[in-house]
């Protein structure tokens, strides 16, 4: 139900949206971009740009460091692949490893039908949230964590079991499953993927594309261009891409009107995990590390120091001491 919701917030505030408009190119001056150029030829131009294209596919490179197009949400072959817009301002991307070099790693999870598993499995979705199945030892499959985005599901005991978390549909916590291997586990006889189509075969390939970008979420290199969630880290989830998402699309506007940008201060889990995530990146074997708040890593680091809290009222008086209360309610322009 959250897209449409997003959708209806979005369009509440007057910001017009643009769909199925594809930006291949951009226009610029010196190192600032005039205008972005979309595929059917129309020149957008604009003060300041935010470039959130993800860091996934496209098809080409599900087959290359994958196992093909699965199909994913992305739906590259109605839409058209993703461009690199950092890329095409002449910007170096950066691209994640596996342990084993490999480039790029695989998205984690695919999508059930609930309807096509066992009353039992669907009974446990709808009362827990979440249903464990072991798996019998021959379909136990450890080299599977290592090549996924969420390492912090990187576990035994997402290698021993099936882990199904109920989304509205069921949620498998494992990059793909062979329908026929998975059909011979008790419950899920008639299991029917949801998404990607082809979860039996593969998963997106992500990872692809990271710009340089200092913690002003400012890309290194062009002057009015600034990036947030996965194109702006080797980020895991949509936390980080809200996090990134509101420091980018504020800074894009004191930008425009030339006042000083704003960064989140180190004593802010958010800004701590923006200047920790980018300094550890560059660092050599940088781009084989994956930064979530949910868990890995960075979970620990919030844990070691002290900025892990659950407590409103502590963290009202935290950002409070540093001066940001409603930073982003201000109206700049
Ligand atoms: C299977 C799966 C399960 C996941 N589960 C979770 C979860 O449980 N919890 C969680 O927090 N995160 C989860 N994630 C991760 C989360 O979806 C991503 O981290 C998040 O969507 C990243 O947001 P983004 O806006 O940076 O990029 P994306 O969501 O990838 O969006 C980028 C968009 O830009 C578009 N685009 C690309 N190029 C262009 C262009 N040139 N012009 C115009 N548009 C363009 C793309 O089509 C796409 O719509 C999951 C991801 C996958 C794939």
């Amino acid at each position: 139900m959250i897209e449409s919701a997003v959708r209806r917030k979005i369009l509440d505030m007057n910001i017009k949206i643009l769909f199925s408009s594809r930006v291949v190119d951009v226009k610029m001056e010196d190192k600032k971009i005039k205008a972005v150029v979309l595929q059917n030829e129309t020149q957008i131009e604009g003060d300041s740009f935010i470039e959130t294209t993800g860091s996934t596919g496209p098809m080409g490179n599900c087959l290359k460091y994958g196992n093909g197009c699965s199909m994913c949400v992305l739906r590259c072959p109605s839409f058209g692949g993703r461009v690199s817009i950092t890329k095409k301002c002449g910007i170096e991307d950066m691209i994640g490893q596996r342990k084993n070099g490999t480039y790029g790693a695989f998205s984690g999870s695919i999508k059930l039908n609930k309807e096509s598993l066992s009353k039992e499995i669907r009974e446990k979705l709808n009362n827990k949230g979440v249903a464990v199945i072991s798996l019998p030892k021959e379909q136990i499959n450890k080299g599977k964590l290592d090549i996924k985005v969420c390492q912090q599901y990187a576990l035994d005991a997402f290698a021993k079991n099936i882990v199904l978390l109920d989304t509205g549909h069921a949620k498998l916590m494992a990059p793909f499953y062979p329908l026929e291997k998975l059909r011979k586990i008790k419950g899920f006889e008639n299991a029917k993927f949801e998404d990607p189509y082809s979860a039996g075969l593969g998963n997106s390939i992500r990872y692809l594309s990271i710009a340089p970008r200092d913690n002003n979420m400012k890309v290194i290199g062009v002057d009015n261009l600034f990036v947030a969630g996965e194109k702006s880290g080797f980020y895991v989830g949509h936390t980080e891409a809200i996090v990134t998402g509101y420091l980018a699309g504020n800074n894009s506007v004191r930008n425009i009107i030339g006042i000083p940008l704003l960064q989140l201060p180190v004593n802010l889990t958010t800004g701590d995990m923006i200047s920790y995530s980018n300094e550890m990146m560059h660092k050599e074997d940088g781009n084989k590390l994956r930064f979530t708040f949910a868990g890995s890593i960075y979970f620990e680091r919030m844990k070691e120091k002290g900025l892990y809290s659950i407590d409103k009222q502590v963290l009202y008086e935290r950002v409070k001491k540093v001066g940001l209360l409603n930073i982003y309610d201000e109206k700049l322009i």
